[in-house]
């Protein structure tokens, strides 16, 4: 248990420093006069002892003189210094709240500063982890408090014990021994609050699993995307039991060591009020022998009975100070998390129009800790200023193509060329400037339609946005809304909600605004009615033109658009040609398409 204690406060330390440097960047100053404060603090109430002593040894001694006026006149300016020192105590108190205000203020906006940047730089990859995910959320939510939380519990644990020190002092004059009794009598407590905080951290490391899982029932309970869900299937008790075993699990692991806390903390208790016992009856036998006054009687009193607050306060804010330290270890573990992919020390410039187009040369990519390769060998070229539609069942890998020419990951073989040049070769930034894509699940931004268009490319002008707006065919919907361009659309500032074919429409808005000369579609059509996908897939050729475009769909009617459809099945490309030569090829595309052509002829027919 010591040697574990040992480790813990050897790998404590250096996260302790590190979230106090955070503090002092964030506010100097102001951590200088918390600083002067604490000190002034502490030092008080040890003051304030020893006058109370002067005091009472004074007013003992005017109450048994002759003349007891002009006794009493020596009590006074130790009675007024006590005065000036409480009301010193009060300011002080207060200040130091205040200072403590501003620094809170000042260091969260810092941190938060630090994570928005440092999210915004790691990769795709990350936020695909459970774990990161995790590991964000503590750092975002639970660390964000914690260097205040742990800058006020080292004022505190300062504060005190430079109270506690003089307070020793002021016993050490009447016996060397007695502030080693004050001290030696708490030791029990100081093992006992080690021991369970010890407990209790390897018991919340062990469980975060089951934390995790809390906070996802909670969500399902709680949020806009399930609410449908629980209702119809009748989801909600079934969630509500999940939540309730789990909770009443954990709730059964912490009362019980509260309870056995509880109990060690009463014999531990007992054992340092025994200390403080001994030291009061040697006192008091001095008294009896002459040996020491009222005054001292007094001081002794104090310093005992304050000593074990102290004491135990100190042990309280060791506590704090350390549970504070191992948040603050998730805050720079997220912080230290490198992104994986980084620019190329020498960027190649990338080119402003493409000649060539884009090519796939024999790629192989695995995700992480996937047993199977979602692009086997792929090879693909999208020529400059052609169309080229990918088709194929779910799971082929489609989605995984678009991912990677957008580097949000590298491929382990081969590479993918843009006019020539690797997309490992250029800074992402640039890479990034030449691609503009509509996602399968596109971002719904809670804010006005225009501003949703404008995402694409924050430059651009209203008439910009209204004609990005023309070609996807979102300005029929935002004409309906009650402000046109400028309705504030979701419902998180209380906005117009848009259907989700209107929203993919907004999305096709913002990547067709978006100048740049690869556009990228992934199911641009999937949430169109066959009326609005016929009449946007008229003007599809204009709207490409300049631009190689890459199109993934299930729906053929959207893919015999396109100059070259390519197959796609199991990671590879397993037909490629027109439309109407893959029809005639009689392979797999022509037996998908005469079904989706049945269907639909079944459908009209009903
Ligand atoms: P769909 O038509 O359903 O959109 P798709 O052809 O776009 O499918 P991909 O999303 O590229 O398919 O997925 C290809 C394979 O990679 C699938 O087996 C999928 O399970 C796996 N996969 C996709 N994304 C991830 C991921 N983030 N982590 C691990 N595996 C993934």
């Amino acid at each position: 248990m010591i040697l574990k204690a040992a480790q813990e406060l050897s790998r404590s330390l250096p996260l302790m420093s590190r979230g106090l440097a955070l503090v002092w960047r964030a506010a100097r100053l102001w951590t200088v006069a918390w600083g002067v404060l604490i000190v002034a603090q502490g030092l008080l109430p040890a003051i304030l002892v020893h006058l109370t002593r002067t005091a009472v040894n004074h007013l003992a001694d005017a109450l048994a003189a002759p003349d007891t006026l002009t006794a009493f006149a020596v009590a006074w300016p130790s009675l007024a210094g006590i005065a000036a020192l409480l009301i010193a105590g009060q300011l002080l108190a207060s200040l130091v709240a205040w200072v403590r205000g501003v620094q809170a203020e000042l260091v969260q906006d810092h941190i938060k500063e630090l994570i928005h940047a440092h999210a915004l730089r790691l990769d795709l990859a990350f936020f695909e982890e459970p774990d990161s995910y995790d590991l964000l959320y503590r750092a975002s939510v639970d660390a964000i408090n914690r260097p205040v939380i742990l800058l006020e519990n080292l004022g505190t644990f300062l504060q005190n014990a430079l109270t506690l020190a003089a307070l020793a002092l002021l016993l050490a004059a009447y016996a060397p021994w007695l502030p080693l009794l004050l001290v030696g009598s708490a030791l029990p407590g100081l093992w006992i609050v080690a021991r369970f905080i010890l407990r209790e951290v390897a018991w919340r490391r062990a469980n975060t699993g089951n934390e995790r899982r809390l906070r996802y029932y909670d969500w399902m309970m709680t949020e806009k995307e399930s609410a449908a869900e629980m209702r119809i299937f009748a989801l909600g008790d079934h969630h509500r039991g999940a939540y309730a075993q789990l909770r009443t699990e954990l709730r059964a692991w912490r009362l019980k060591l509260a309870a056995s806390e509880l109990r060690a903390e009463l014999a531990a208790g007992a054992i340092s009020w025994a200390g403080a016992l001994a030291g009061m009856l040697w006192m008091l036998k001095r008294a009896a022998n002459g040996l020491a006054k009222l005054g001292d009687l007094v001081l002794c009193y104090q310093a005992f009975q304050q000593g074990q607050a102290l004491l135990r306060a100190l042990l309280e804010s060791s506590g704090q100070i350390y549970r504070s330290v191992l948040f603050l270890d998730n805050l720079f573990q997220f912080l230290e998390t490198a992104p994986q992919l980084e620019d190329p020390p020498r960027p190649q410039p990338p080119p402003t129009l493409l000649r060539q187009g884009v090519r796939f040369e024999g790629v192989s990519f695995r995700y992480p800790g996937r047993g199977r390769d979602a692009l086997h060998d792929f090879s693909l070229d999208l020529p400059a200023g052609r169309t080229i539609a990918i088709v194929g069942p779910n799971g082929a890998g489609k989605s995984t193509l678009i991912k990677l020419l957008c580097r949000f990951y590298d491929p382990q073989q081969g590479r993918i060329l843009i006019d020539g040049i690797d997309v490992r070769q250029m800074a992402q930034a640039d890479l990034w400037r030449l691609i503009t894509v509509l996602f399968q699940e596109p971002v719904n931004y809670h804010a006005s339609a225009a501003d949703n268009i404008a995402m694409g490319d924050l430059t651009a002008d209203a008439d910009r946005i209204a004609a990005a707006a023309r070609a996807s065919g979102a300005d029929g919907c935002i004409a309906r809304l009650p402000n046109g361009f400028d309705t504030v659309l979701g419902q998180w500032f209380g906005g117009a909600e848009l259907s989700v074919g209107e929203w993919q429409r907004l999305a096709l808005a913002r990547a067709f605004l978006r100048d740049a000369p690869i556009l990228i579609l992934d199911e641009p059509t999937s949430a169109m009615d066959s009326w609005a996908e016929a009449d946007w897939l008229k003007r599809f050729s204009e709207l490409t033109v300049g631009r190689t475009a890459l199109m993934i769909t299930h729906r053929f009617t959207t893919a015999m658009h396109a100059d070259i459809v390519h197959v796609m099945r199991a990671g590879r490309i397993v037909e490629s040609g027109t439309h109407a030569e893959l029809v005639a090829a009689e392979g797999l595309y022509a037996e998908s398409w005469r079904e989706q052509m049945r269907e639909m002829g079944g459908a009209a027919g009903e």
